[in-house]
């Protein structure tokens, strides 16, 4: 399901000239909830002195957006309700006129005293709530074993702190590749050297090769193989086929999972249409020769003659380049399935490559007729046809360097310095990330169980799941009822789509079976890690999940196994996955600004609440209404709903291909990131519906004299506070399927007739304007 190919960077002019928004870091005073209720006062005496004395028009201005103020509220007192008090009135800039700019109404303090740091190219309310729950996490990690913990902690804290020994790692140098390389047969850009293996043309043996480096090594290469639950059967699993990645991301393959998944915000090392663009589009032409420098770095430091290194990694870019171009030129168009007869077409025996890979626990074994998922016919039997004519040295050299470049984060320093300067190259940033970080990331990366439950058990309330499902049920209900009223939607096509709505699954917080110590170490029974061994411990993980992965497909589905593919628990983000129609939730997400228990409910539907719209939302968006409630890819709507639906996308996309970035000066890419803003906006609606129509009278906050309607429009705001450095600002429009933070707001309140009524925003000014595009409502 890939766009064409944009070339914006190219179309677009650049205004070298414009300055960037660099907001100098104000030293904040937290002078406590006094200030809360000072300024509150003040608003409300300026109102009262302005209706009185009538004073000025300036003033007049201010007062026509300020709230009637409620008599009849109670105050929440909670210690979270002070704390959110304060937290919403020092994000505000009420100076600005919020009809005149939403964004800058709701985040300008925030705005103000943030800066981007030099290891990011921007900052936002979410990137400081995964900085906190890496704080959180490295705490748990470094935290000395008790009595009564499940056993399999040990690899998580072995782990992590395998990854911070770095003078062990140094000491082993590139060791620990190379004996690996040596017992795949050699690298072949290597020569003569005993990770070269004096590779030979004549001997090499594509699915020997091919099923080693799957099998054992979970590499994904020229074709990406999986198992996943059978959509007829779903108590079975099957053999899947697809695309693989190019270039980035090199994860592991369990995050690989993400792919055709919608996440809430953009997960970077995961982006399949960069490595594309890497290859491919022109003015990434630095990025490429960047990565191609990359290549030469990597194999010279692991030994290679640099002559060679240069001429066959001047073969591998190309050969990489064909396939990606090969994605490109045959994009999705369903599924279809096959056997492992058909699949390879005489070209390549997929049943001898599945027969060496698989374990020996799935019995049977497979045969020619083993069923396969084709997710990419045209690609695969593109790629198929075109490899036949390939040469085996490039090949070779091609498949094991996917293997190289996943490993190198785990060697020594000398190849750390080479991949911080391509990184530096292709993320933008000044500086590389602190080690730590990167360690508490990887360890929360793969072992996302044992992390989860640390996390749950520290930092999560049991009751938040039960309150988060209430959510689910009144936001699915809001999406429901305004079928009711759709005018696009044919009426026959209307019971399908409510039908799929109520058939989304919906995973929150955590899966139940990780608080059972039992269970969790039986799920890590077979993986072991130790203090000293961060590039085994790698290897070990990679073996185990890839031959737990394939091991599946004779085993029966597991619950909770599909929505907790996506992601662990303590994961700041949501997801939507099309093809099993599900929604996660994950625990990191389930806490201030987005949901806590003790706020009103115009704080949670305005946090949570709109997530859940907006993931809900994404089912039915310009991708989610190909696939019907069973995830299965197919036309399920009459035409002339079709042709409404893309008419309404339309609108969305020329509103926000209107948005400039003011940092650079350039604008949205309204077709790559309409998914997202009609997800914004259905999300925003479904929500507001659910709260306002289900839940009675709320609180006011210490110190805020807003209504329940403002206050929920507040808190969506608040969630996308955000700074970019120019960088940041080109990134987010040439990579990101969403908008940046700024005008998820603003796009999102300007269609909202809710929004402006609350805020008493004139037709016509620039948060009200006359035409609204509107898809789900
Ligand atoms: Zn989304």
């Amino acid at each position: 399901m890939k766009d064409k190919l944009t070339t914006s960077k190219a179309q677009l002019a650049r205004e070298d000239s414009v300055v960037s928004k660099s907001p100098s870091k104000i030293p904040f005073i937290l002078v406590g909830i006094f200030a809360a209720v000072t300024i509150a006062l003040m608003i409300t005496t300026i109102v009262f002195a302005v209706q009185k004395n009538d004073i000025a028009a300036k003033l007049d201005e201010l007062k026509a957006n300020k709230p009637p103020v409620p008599v009849d509220r109670e105050t929440c007192t909670t210690k979270q309700c002070y704390d959110s008090a304060y937290a919403y009135l020092s994000n505000m800039n009420q100076s600005v006129n919020p009809c005149d700019n939403f964004f800058e109404y709701a985040c300008g303090g925030w705005n103000q005293r943030h800066t981007v740091p030099e290891d990011q190219i921007k900052v936002s309310v979410f990137s400081s709530l995964r900085d906190d729950l890496k704080d959180k996490l490295k705490v748990l990690f470094e935290r000395s074993p008790i009595a009564g913990e499940p056993s399999s902690y040990h690899i998580i804290r072995n782990d992590y702190q395998s990854c911070e020994d770095l003078d062990t790692i140094n000491e082993l140098g590139a060791k620990p590749l190379t004996d690996v390389l040596t017992s795949l047969g050699g690298w072949p850009v290597l020569g003569s050297t005993p990770a070269g293996g004096n590779w030979n043309a004549t001997t090499f043996d594509f699915e020997k090769l091919w099923a080693a480096l799957r099998g054992t090594h979970g590499v994904q290469i020229i074709v990406y193989i999986d198992t996943v639950t059978d959509p007829n059967n779903k108590t079975k699993h099957k053999l899947t086929a697809s695309t693989p990645f190019f270039v980035v991301p090199k994860v592991g393959i369990e995050k690989t999972q993400l792919r055709g998944v919608k996440t809430l915000i953009d997960e970077r090392d995961y982006s399949e249409e960069l490595g594309i663009k890497i290859l491919l589009d022109e003015s990434y032409s630095k990025e490429r020769k960047a990565y191609l420098q990359y290549m030469i770095d990597i194999a010279v430091a692991l030994g290679a003659d640099e002559t060679v290194a240069k001429e066959d990694m001047k073969n591998l870019i190309e050969f990489e380049s064909n396939m990606a171009n090969i994605t490109v030129l045959h994009p999705y168009s369903g599924t279809t399935e096959n056997t492992l007869k058909e699949i390879g077409m005489d070209v390549i025996d997929w049943t001898r490559f599945f027969q060496l890979m698989l374990p020996a626990s799935v019995d049977p074994g497979v045969t020619d007729d083993e069923p396969i998922f084709n997710y990419s016919p045209n690609y695969i039997g593109n790629v198929t046809m075109w490899i036949k004519d390939q040469d085996n040295r490039v090949k070779a050299n091609y498949m094991i360097w996917c293997l190289v470049s996943e490993m190198v984060p785990f060697l020594n320093e000398t190849f750390l310095a080479i991949q911080h300067e391509y990184q530096l190259e292709v993320n933008k940033t000044m500086s590389p990330t602190a080690r730590w970080k990167t360690c508490v990331n990887n360890a929360n990366d793969q072992y996302m169980f044992i992390s989860g439950r640390m996390y749950v058990d520290e930092h999560f309330t049991e009751d938040t799941i039960q309150k988060t499902l209430e959510i689910v049920h009144n936001v699915r209900t809001a999406f429901k009822s305004m079928l009711k009223t759709n005018d696009w939607l044919q009426e026959e096509d209307k019971g399908v789509v409510a039908e799929k709505a109520d058939a989304m699954d919906i995973a929150i917080g955590y899966p139940e079976w990780i608080k059972n110590n039992t269970k969790l170490d039986a799920k890590y029974a077979d993986l072991t890690a130790t203090d000293d061994e961060y590039f085994q411990n790698n290897l070990r993980y990679r073996e185990w999940l890839s031959q737990g992965a394939l091991a599946r497909l004779r085993e029966e589905v597991k619950d909770d196994y599909s929505l907790w593919s996506f992601g662990g628990p303590a994961v700041v983000n949501a997801m939507y996955g099309a093809a099993i129609n599900g929604i996660l939730i994950p625990a990191a997400l389930l806490q201030p600004p987005f949901y806590h228990k003790d706020l009103p409910w115009y704080s949670n539907y305005g946090g949570i609440g709109v997530i859940i719209g907006h993931e809900i939302t994404h089912g039915f968006d310009n991708s989610g209404r190909r696939f019907d409630k069973d995830g299965n890819y197919t036309v399920w709507w009459r035409q002339e709903s079709i042709d409404n639906f893309l008419e309404r996308a339309q609108c969305i996309i020329d509103q926000y291909s209107e948005f400039i970035m003011p940092e650079t000066n350039r604008s949205l890419n309204g077709g790559q990131t309409q998914g997202e803003n009609i997800a914004d906006n259905g999300g925003l609606r479904e929500s507001y519906k659910a709260n306002m129509g289900n839940i009675p009278k709320q609180p006011r906050l210490p110190g805020i004299d807003f209504t329940e309607e403002q206050m929920f429009f507040l808190s969506y705001s608040q969630l996308w506070c955000s700074v970019f450095t120019p960088e940041g600002a080109d990134d987010v429009i040439d990579n990101d399927v969403h908008s940046p933070g700024p005008y998820r707001v603003i796009g999102a309140l300007q269609n909202n007739e809710a929004f402006s009524a609350a805020f008493n925003c004139p037709a016509g000014s620039y948060m009200n304007p006359d035409l609204k595009c509107k898809v789900w409502y």
